[in-house]
């Protein structure tokens, strides 16, 4: 299949007609949101929504979230919508929260994947929402890549994943948030975080009051994520990857890279500006560290996380050593995209000793 590619920014009004009209003939199209590229579709037509799933390589029991562009258009979506759902929406959107809600009979069962619920969210990337009301429905879209891969974040990484797959991709630049839209669930009792992401658990409770986290989050393989999902191994580079976590992670990281140079192993390192600057220092001339910094803070590591991954594909290593950070605000979103990364490979480094916090099998030089 040919792939247009429009570069939205040369000529808005007509990449965004063309691509609009691509969606409302069934076809499906990349665009850009505020948190990573969307695959979309017109989200009331099931044989269109079918084609994403084959581009993406998709299991069939993950859910596609519907992504609207005005308030009113989430009414014949759901059957009915309670104070939490209407408190999210109110505070909220547009912008990067996704509420799951009872479905409504207009909804195809392939979006839901045959739940009784519907995942919806009004996305406030202004390309975005020009898509979606030019094209006239709400548009199906989950992340713009091969499952298993980083969500893209640039219409390059969009563009090495589908080019020959889909109809287009509408290039509007990087996308300022980097990780994926948080989902709570407003049907449970108590409002459920099913997905971390750029809204945070603290700016919920803010609103909501108490909030819980879907247990299943936290990488235990006998917990069943209730959102299908979160189950898969996700955002997973190709090397084996390592994690650090824990008050001394940075110190730890850093002796553990020396090491790794020492036996002469091609090692990825993902770590901030202030740890970079470090290993360089200690580091010999000509070492074959790939070493990644994401900048400084969380909100750098939101938005470079999934190139950054990307990246050391790219350069591939023999394995990635990485350093985590606190779980505050959007520390809760991006530590858990990091971990799964990891495989769930972690070691909790603290003062005076370095345990598993869970995995096995890590490499010894991690230890000392
Ligand atoms: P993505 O489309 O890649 O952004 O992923 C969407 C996420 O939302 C996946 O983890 C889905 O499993 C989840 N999701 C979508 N719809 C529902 C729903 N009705 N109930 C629970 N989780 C959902
Ligand atoms: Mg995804």
């Amino acid at each position: 299949m040919e792939t247009k590619f429009w570069e939205v920014k040369k000529n808005p009004e007509a990449a965004i007609a063309e691509a609009a009209g691509l969606i409302a003939a069934g076809e499906v199209v990349a665009f850009p949101t505020e948190t990573v590229y969307g695959l979309g579709a017109d989200g009331l037509n099931g044989t269109a929504v079918a084609k994403i799933f084959a581009a993406k390589g998709r299991p069939a029991d993950n859910p596609l979230i519907l992504h609207i562009a005005d308030t009113e258009q989430i009414y014949p979506l759901t059957s009915g919508l309670n104070a939490n759902a209407r408190a999210l929406m109110d505070t909220f959107w547009p912008g990067p929260l996704t509420i799951v809600v009872p479905r409504s009979e207009l909804v195809p069962d392939i979006v839901t994947a045959g739940l009784d619920t519907v995942a919806v969210r009004m996305p406030s990337h202004p390309v975005a929402a020009a898509l979606i009301r030019a094209a006239g429905c709400p548009i199906a879209a989950p992340s713009a890549n091969v499952s298993g891969k980083p969500s893209p974040t640039n219409a390059q990484d969009v563009a090495d994943d589908m080019t020959g797959k889909v109809a287009g991709i509408l290039d509007g630049g990087s996308c300022g948030i980097g990780v994926e839209s948080t989902v709570v669930d407003t049907t449970s009792p108590v409002p459920t975080i099913l997905r971390p992401g750029g809204i945070t658990r603290e700016m919920l409770e803010e609103r909501l009051g108490a909030v819980e986290i879907d247990p299943a989050l936290n990488g235990d393989p006998a917990l069943r994520p209730k959102a299908p999902g979160m189950k898969y191994r996700h955002y997973a580079p190709k090397a084996p990857m390592y994690l650090y976590e824990g008050t001394l992670a940075a110190q730890r990281l850093t002796e553990a890279v020396l090491r790794a140079q020492k036996q002469g192993l091609h090692v990825g390192v993902l770590c901030d500006d202030t740890v970079k600057g470090r290993l360089e220092e200690s580091l010999r001339r000509g070492h074959t560290a790939e070493i990644f910094s994401w900048g400084q803070g969380k909100a750098d590591l939101a938005e470079h996380l999934y190139e950054l991954l990307r990246d050391f594909d790219r350069v591939s290593p023999e394995l990635i050593i990485a350093m985590g950070v606190d779980e505050k605000g959007l520390g809760l979103a991006v530590m858990n995209r990091l971990r799964k990364a990891a495989g769930y490979q972690i070691l909790q480094a603290e003062e005076g000793s370095i345990t598993v916090k869970s995995g096995s099998g890590f490499p010894e030089f991690l230890f000392s």
